[in-house]
């Protein structure tokens, strides 16, 4: 087998990149460990950027998210026991934020690859890469029990945290890697209830952070946080209800319960690794970078680095022109370095940390204050919130 550009993974990062690459007319493979239900099932993250939404539209896959989707224009801050608006739309000069889910938005970009006759393989396992040095690397896996080769001139390297191709990039003398684990985790839960809040509610408790989030008007997403040790076991559906009331409730939210139906403990950490390519390799996605979620830059990250890549791929195949390509990291880890600040920000403002002090505590409400009450703070918040616009 033979194609222009092989992308190991179809989340968001590989399915959009094969669309993008399609509409310029560059061939593409997508392979994935998972099968197409699984990954049109799994409910992950849930808020789009602007960017992310005018990409979809621009592109000819936002019809069903522009039908089903909400479009939210503020999202509230919850602390000392009131709820603060933040206008993201007045703040961002007329940006939004939309909340659409992700198992969603790749079965639109599923359906679209196929109906436009793309070649996604699904449910493949044991995948290797070689030759990402050379000019014809290639992708070696087995489907349905035979081993396949697919020889291309670039690997997308879009395989998620449990990415197999980063680990081509030797360790310190090509890789270095960037980490930092948060001392607490979130809780997280999915409930058939109606939603709590027009819009999200991040909320700032003495009992820790909870966010009152929603993926769609029946499935509601929320989140408290935790001790990473803690077993979902220990939680019966009484107690989370309980524990979430007592941190928005004091603000004055009421939460409307409903029978949950997934729990899980959602661990914390930063990380980036440079560069983000080597030899034929791109890597995009969190195969390169991992944000903790509350700054909902995860996804919108992926699309983002992919963008970047579609156009330096489009300039290598019209023009045989390398320059996008050799500045691939350095042009996407502006951004992404600027969603890490903005994701440790937002978690550093919000949560309890074990070790904090009266003093911290104070601080971290002023800060909210400051927020709040700045037009320039909130601002600040609805630029990084709604997302830069993408290169
Ligand atoms: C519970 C949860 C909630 C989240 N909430 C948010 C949120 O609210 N907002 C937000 O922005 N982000 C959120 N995120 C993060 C967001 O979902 C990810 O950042 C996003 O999925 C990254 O997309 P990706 O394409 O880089 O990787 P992934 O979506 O992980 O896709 C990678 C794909 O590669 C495949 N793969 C892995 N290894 C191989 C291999 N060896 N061969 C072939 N295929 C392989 C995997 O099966 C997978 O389908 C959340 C994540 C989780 C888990």
């Amino acid at each position: 087998m033979r194609t222009q550009v092989g992308i190991v993974g179809a989340g968001p990062a590989g399915l959009m990149l094969s669309h993008l690459l399609h509409q310029r007319g560059i061939d593409s493979v997508v392979i994935d460990l998972k099968t197409r239900e699984d990954i049109e099932e799994t409910i992950k993250a849930g808020v789009l950027e602007q960017g992310t939404t005018d990409l979809m539209n621009a592109t000819g896959v936002g019809d069903r998210m522009r039908r089903d989707g909400f479009v939210h224009h503020g999202i509230n801050l919850a602390f000392s026991g009131a709820i603060h608006r933040i206008d993201l739309y007045e703040n961002s000069g007329g940006r939004a934020v939309t909340v659409y889910p992700q198992h969603e938005v790749l079965k639109d970009l599923i359906a679209r690859r196929l109906a436009d006759g793309g070649d996604i393989r699904f449910g493949i396992s044991d995948t290797t890469v070689d030759g990402l040095t050379g000019d014809r690397p290639t992708i070696s896996f087995v489907a349905e029990g035979q081993r396949q080769q697919l020889e291309c001139d670039f690997v997308a390297g879009c395989d998620g945290s449990q990415t197999c191709t980063r680990f081509l990039m030797p360790e310190g003398t090509i890789r270095t890697d960037f980490f930092r684990q948060y001392p607490f985790a979130w809780f997280g839960i999915l409930a058939e209830a109606p939603p709590s809040s027009d819009e999200l509610i991040y909320a700032h408790s003495d009992r820790g952070f909870a966010l009152i989030s929603t993926r769609s008007p029946s499935v509601q997403r929320l989140y408290f946080q935790c001790d990473p040790a803690t077993d979902p076991a220990d939680w019966p559906d009484d107690r989370i209800w309980e524990e979430i009331a007592a941190r928005v409730g004091t603000a004055g939210a009421t939460i409307k319960t409903g029978k949950i139906f997934a729990k899980g403990v959602l661990q914390f950490r930063s990380y980036v690794c440079e560069p983000m390519q080597y030899g034929r390799l791109f890597l995009a996605g969190d195969a390169a970078h991992t944000v903790p979620p509350t700054g909902a830059k995860g996804l919108n990250l992926a699309i983002a680095d992919v963008h970047v890549l579609d156009r330096a791929l489009g300039a290598y195949y019209e023009a045989r022109d390398t320059g996008l390509l050799e500045a691939y990291t350095q042009t996407v880890l502006k951004r992404v370095w600027r969603a890490q600040h903005f994701s440790w920000w937002m978690t550093s403002m919000l949560h309890r940390f074990a070790e904090a002090t009266g003093f911290d505590l104070r601080r971290q409400i002023a800060e909210l204050e400051t927020i709040t009450s700045s037009p320039s703070g909130s601002r600040l918040l609805a630029e990084n919130y709604t997302g830069l616009p993408l290169t």
